[in-house]
């Protein structure tokens, strides 16, 4: 078990590091970042900082020894020069390696039980024909590796897109179109002696491929399906041995949750945890990671909804201030590009009486 006064070392710099550093520093740890990247969001609020590129092995030596635990907050960390160091970061790396890999992932979850959207393996313009006449359109081409919010995808909406798209110069899939009713996400955390807790799950809606909206309590759609949902993200977490926060996206369908992919790490529709739950998952995955009891995961309010502020709508976020009962984060990016997460607001309503005079 980690001490107060430990150090916890983050692999990846973006805002999820940063709001793990601040739970983390809660609790009394000190966190250092480690990313490539010279701008990080989260290094600003932690103890130290290693700029260094993935495959610096010498850099990640001195950064894991200044370290009592580390984790990771970005999913794309590459893993091979994590080998050395595999068993000294939680959860394992294996979990990146079947989670960086959407053909892995989806066997993986095949294998468990779990329901993929209809898919086939694309690296050829004809192989793309034969998937679409296979699978049918709509669907979505996506890149194996290295996609996020909707990055690396290309919707077909015909036989004819098909014929006009260039497909990417690397692996990729074929995904069929979900009809779904409603997306969502089942969120758990796994402490070392392998105890589980969920967090509700919340509606959540994308706008181009990005969470736009997350709300709590999710509708009839979803909670139908949360079983079934959870009982595969707790076989995953099994068989991954995972410790920590983990997320499985789902579609909710007439014919039951079909399984998008997981993020082995806390997640953006998870954020309303943080004033939302009794323990937010930034808190509760610390806490896995340091070998510590998990907390309560429990909702602590009847109506929760979570705004991503994505790109210049950052500069009237703070017009948000006077709003009662809402918590605006502001993630510190320099520059509001398109589509660039720079904060959410999370809105709490506490009872049916206050709905009536948010203002
Ligand atoms: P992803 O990055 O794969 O999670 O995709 C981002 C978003 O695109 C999802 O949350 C969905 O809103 C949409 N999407 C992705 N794949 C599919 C699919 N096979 N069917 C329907 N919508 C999809």
């Amino acid at each position: 078990m980690l001490k107060p006064g430990g150090t916890i070392g983050i692999l990846g710099g973006g805002q999820l590091g940063r709001m793990m550093a601040m739970s983390a520093a809660q609790l009394g740890f000190h966190t250092i970042i480690y990313a490539p990247e010279k701008d990080s969001v989260a290094a600003e609020v932690s103890r130290d900082f290693f700029c260094n590129k993935w495959d610096d092995t010498a850099a990640l030596t001195a950064f894991i020894q200044q370290c009592d635990a580390v984790t990771w907050e970005f999913e794309n960390v590459p893993v091979a020069p994590l080998a050395p160091i595999a068993d000294r970061i939680t959860p394992h790396p294996r979990a990146l390696e079947t989670a960086q890999d959407r053909l892995a992932e989806k066997r993986f979850v095949e294998e468990l039980g779990g329901a993929p959207a209809a898919y086939a393996t694309v690296d050829t313009h004809e192989e793309l024909m034969r998937a679409v006449e296979r699978i049918g359109t709509p669907g979505i081409l996506k890149t194996r590796r290295d996609g996020y919010d909707g990055k690396g995808q290309w919707r077909i909406g015909s036989v004819r897109d098909a014929e006009g798209l260039r497909v990417p110069d690397m692996p990729a899939i074929y995904e069929g179109f979900v009809d779904f009713s409603a997306e969502f996400s089942v969120i758990l955390v796994r402490s070392k002696d392998g105890e589980i807790r969920y967090w509700d799950s919340a509606e959540n809606v994308h706008e181009n491929g990005i969470l736009a909206h997350s709300t709590i309590p999710a509708g009839a759609a979803i909670a139908d399906q949360l079983k079934p949902a959870r009982a595969l993200a707790a076989a995953i977490a099994q068989r991954l041995d995972y410790v920590g926060v983990l997320t499985c996206e789902f579609f909710a369908t007439a014919a039951g949750p079909v399984f998008n992919e997981m993020a082995p790490r806390v997640h953006n529709s998870g954020h309303w945890t943080i004033e939302g739950a009794a323990t937010s998952q930034f808190e509760n995955h610390i806490r896995a990671v340091a070998g510590l009891p998990l907390g309560d995961t429990s909702t602590i309010a009847p109506h929760i909804v979570m705004d991503n502020i994505i790109g210049k709508a950052a500069n009237a976020a703070l017009e948000m201030l006077s709003q009662p009962d809402t918590h605006l984060h502001l993630y510190g990016k320099k520059q509001a590009r398109d589509g660039r997460k720079m904060g959410h607001v999370t809105r709490i309503t506490r009872d049916a009486e206050s709905s009536g005079s948010t203002q």
